[in-house]
């Protein structure tokens, strides 16, 4: 028997974590063996277990173990794995039809998610949006239709930004290793400024503003910027929280420039950090907004969404894609709304804000390697440092998240300096499951932080 056949799709779903080999275990290890063989290199697995069901926040793998997840697909699952209303949705859909092709024969669906976008997105204005598959292809073109609106060509963006991996956003990424590093030449007209990382600057948001907007003013001219594209909430990059103030600032500086100001919110989005969009935190009504990972429940979908003058300022046929706005991602994306609407999944994230900081806050005085604790909503993290500094500790942080995988807790790893844990469990986590696996996480810092 092989390790894909040994799934049993009608079995009752776990309730609790439950390690029956090491991690991962033999039928893991050997699946790992065969991807040897047949997947690239370049793409690599944070915790090579191999899964096969997953929901209530437990992913069940190969072996039978059960861990409780605190990744999400990295913000992608936010309703779960298989939400009764998008699991529903896309069969359906499925059985009437997979693809049609939105430029070719359009379908209601589409049409249903952009009326949704405009809803949910901050801001009265009159809204339009357009659809893809990836957050990358997103941002892509949100910095092609701010060009169009405005005949200009710089796009601004700032220090531990990440925006993607295609040609564009990869030169919009701050990091080089591994998303850059060899793939240049890129694409030409970005320039990168600094952002506002408190526990780092020590700066007021206005400050830090104040120096992003001086350095694109002498370097580059506020006439000449066709965008600003930025991160509400840092992701990649180390899971950032500017200081209050920063974002209003340069939001207000764009609208006197007349540059197109988008929140690139594909991590921070659909209810991720106890709001619909984190712009909305700080009042902030961004122009364009792009958004993909939460919003269909682990089907992929992005979308452009902003103020219908600049979403038509692009021709006819000069946005789209053979998949964009595919009918099934369409039918998840309103599975997966309609269920934050149901079960108020932004009250849920809120929720385990309050449970998560003041453990990771209590971890922090307890153990003296955790820097900083931030974060909002169920996207929170602790930056580890070596005890009594504020130098990073790479080293720490990779050996506290491998002792959690053992334990069974998916937990992930960000930050330009690697010394970031981030916690980005479903909103729709079981309060159990949740204390659960923050016992693992104290644990592994206590037992690492001594090492
Ligand atoms: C993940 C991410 C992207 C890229 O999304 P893909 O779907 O991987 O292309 C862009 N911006 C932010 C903030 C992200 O977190």
């Amino acid at each position: 028997m092989t390790a894909s056949t040994t799934a049993a799709p009608q079995a009752p779903a776990p309730r609790q974590r439950r390690l029956q080999t090491e991690i991962p275990g033999p039928l893991s290890r050997e699946l790992q063996q065969r991807r040897t063989g047949a997947v690239a290199a370049g793409v690599s697995s944070v915790l090579p277990v191999y899964v096969t069901s997953a929901s209530g926040g437990l992913l069940t793998d190969a072996d039978g173990n059960v861990l409780i997840d605190f990744g999400s697909g990295i913000a992608v699952t936010n309703v779960g794995h298989s939400a009764p209303a998008v699991v529903d949705r896309v069969r359906k859909q499925a059985c009437w039809f997979t693809h049609t092709c939105f430029m070719v024969t359009p379908y209601e669906g589409y049409v249903e998610v952009c009326e949704a976008l405009a809803e949910l997105t901050p801001g009265d204005h009159a809204k339009k949006s357009v659809l893809f598959n990836s957050g990358a292809e997103a941002v892509e073109n949100a910095v092609k239709i701010a060009r169009v609106a405005t005949g200009r060509q710089a796009v601004v963006v700032f220090d531990h930004a990440y925006h993607g991996r295609t040609n564009l956003t990869m030169g919009m990424t701050a990091k080089s290793v591994p998303y850059k590093h060899g793939f240049g030449p890129f694409a030409p007209e970005i320039y990168r400024v600094p952002g506002s990382y408190p526990f780092r600057d020590g700066l007021s948001g206005p400050e830090a503003a104040a120096l992003a907007i001086d350095r694109v003013e002498k370097q580059i001219g506020g006439d000449q910027v066709a965008a600003v594209v930025l991160e509400p909430i840092q992701g990649e990059g180390g899971f950032i929280e500017p200081a209050r103030g920063f974002l209003p600032a340069i939001a207000a500086w764009c609208r006197e420039n007349g540059v197109v100001y988008v929140a690139d919110e594909v991590q921070t989005g659909f209810c991720r950090t106890g709001s619909w969009f984190a712009s909305t935190d700080e009042d902030v009504v961004p122009d364009l907004i792009a958004t993909a990972k939460g919003i269909a429940g682990g089907l992929p979908l992005s979308a452009v969404t902003g103020r219908a003058e600049l979403l038509d300022a692009v021709p006819p046929g000069g946005l789209g894609g053979t998949y964009g706005g595919n009918p099934i991602a369409c039918a998840a994306a309103l599975g997966s709304i309609e269920t934050m609407k149901t079960e108020d999944l932004a009250a849920s994230a809120k929720r385990i804000e309050g449970v998560v900081l003041p453990r990771l806050r209590a971890l922090a005085d307890e153990t003296g390697v955790i820097g900083d604790v931030r974060g909002r909503g169920a996207m929170l993290a602790a930056e580890f440092v070596h005890a009594g500094t504020s130098e990073p500790d790479a080293d720490l942080t990779k050996r506290v998240a491998a002792a959690c995988h053992r334990a069974g807790v998916v937990v992930l790893t960000c930050g330009t300096y690697g010394n970031v844990v981030r916690l980005l469990p479903p909103l729709s986590l079981a309060d159990d499951l949740l204390d659960e696996g923050l016992s693992v996480l104290e644990h592994a810092v206590r037992t690492e932080a001594r090492a």
